[in-house]
């Protein structure tokens, strides 16, 4: 069971998402605008956030980034009614995990917030397994059945992210962050270059990826 915080105004919104995380199990508790949400995810310990954009009194993107710079890291689903992808970008940019445009199916919902939930594991881990794929911390190896995959340090670095942010919508801006470093002055192409090199060591089939999934106009997504 997952402690679930639901930030959100609209009343009718709000209490079908309620009733739906109940009903798998979740604990959760509603804030009705922006301002009560931040304070509550700063006072209290959630597992997941899942956070409109359009509130009252501070919108979703406002709370992001406050939650984010003091320093919290729970999971933070958003919801946009917008379908701008500059809105999805900003939000993700903020330190948002994962966004649903309204209107969303409830799979769909239930499915996003699985993966939040299963990614927020332990960083510290050694060992991650998924497929026939074992990625190994501590010697800096990826094996695949017997095999050890010929991985780059870059490639390694970007495979360690992607494990460690299960789940999440990653930009190419934030894949470079991680595996780059930041000013580092290299394209964003470069970005798709390596994830490319990348499906053709761990996925089955590299040209229809299973694991590093494209997320269209905003960069990839780990689900494994
Ligand atoms: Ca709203």
């Amino acid at each position: 069971m997952s402690r679930i915080l639901v930030v959100e105004d609209e009343p009718g919104i709000a209490l079908a998402l309620e009733d739906d995380l109940r009903h798998e199990g979740h604990e959760v508790e509603i804030a009705g605008d922006g301002e009560t949400g931040a304070r509550a995810a700063r006072e209290q310990l959630f597992d997941l956030i899942v956070l409109d954009v359009m509130l009252p009194r501070k919108d979703g993107f406002e709370v992001c980034r406050e939650l984010r710079r003091a320093g919290i890291r729970t999971p933070i689903l958003m919801l946009t009614a917008k379908t701008q992808e500059a809105e999805k970008v900003l939000g993700l940019d903020l330190g948002a995990d994962d966004y649903l445009t309204k209107p969303y199916g409830h799979h769909e919902l239930r499915a996003r917030i699985r993966a939040l939930l299963r990614r927020a594991a332990p960083e510290g881990a050694e060992m991650y397994r998924f497929g026939d794929v074992e990625v190994d911390f501590v010697r800096a190896e990826v094996r695949r059945g017997s095999e050890c995959l010929d991985l780059s340090q870059l490639e390694f670095k970007l495979m360690a992210a992607f494990v460690h942010s299960r789940g999440r919508v990653f930009s190419r801006q934030q894949l470079l962050d991680a595996a780059w470093g930041r000013d580092v002055f290299i394209t964003e192409r470069v970005v798709d270059n390596q994830i490319v090199n990348l499906r053709r060591k761990i996925e089955p089939d590299p040209a229809n990826p299973r694991y590093i999934v494209s997320v269209r106009g905003l960069g990839y997504r780990f689900d494994g």
